[in-house]
């Protein structure tokens, strides 16, 4: 599924290449994946905010950071309008894609979602 929405912070395919690195930019706004294990924050657990990569934008409180052993940062809750839920039904799957509210970059895909995620899904 293509996402439509104009946001906030707008940028061209070739803004993102210069401000983002390789990595981050096939993970963030080509919907790469991050390999297990290998992120910085993942054994990170120091007090803070966690912000967008791409616009800056809190994302995080990290009292709401837990272990979850998956080899990705795990939160239990977002800050509150930071993140939007897209359902992704392609390749004949449901899944959720979740992203920045402020610039659209891709934070996560999930196969499930908890009650309150669901009444954010956009359609
Ligand atoms: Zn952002």
């Amino acid at each position: 599924m293509k996402n439509h929405k104009i946001y906030p912070v707008q940028k061209s395919e070739e803004e993102w290449k210069t401000k983002l690195d390789s990595n981050s930019f096939q993970i963030l706004r080509k919907k790469g994946t991050e390999y297990p294990f290998t992120g910085k924050y993942n054994d990170h657990f120091e007090e803070g905010t966690y912000k967008c990569r791409g616009c800056g934008a809190s994302l995080y409180d990290s009292s709401s950071k837990f272990d979850s052993s998956c080899g990705w940062p795990s939160y239990d809750a977002s800050i509150k309008g930071a993140l939007e839920f897209i359902r992704d039904t392609t390749h004949d799957m449901l899944r959720t894609e979740i992203v920045c509210s402020n610039c659209g970059d891709i934070k996560d895909m999930s196969s499930k979602m908890d009650q309150q995620q669901q009444e954010n899904v956009i359609v």
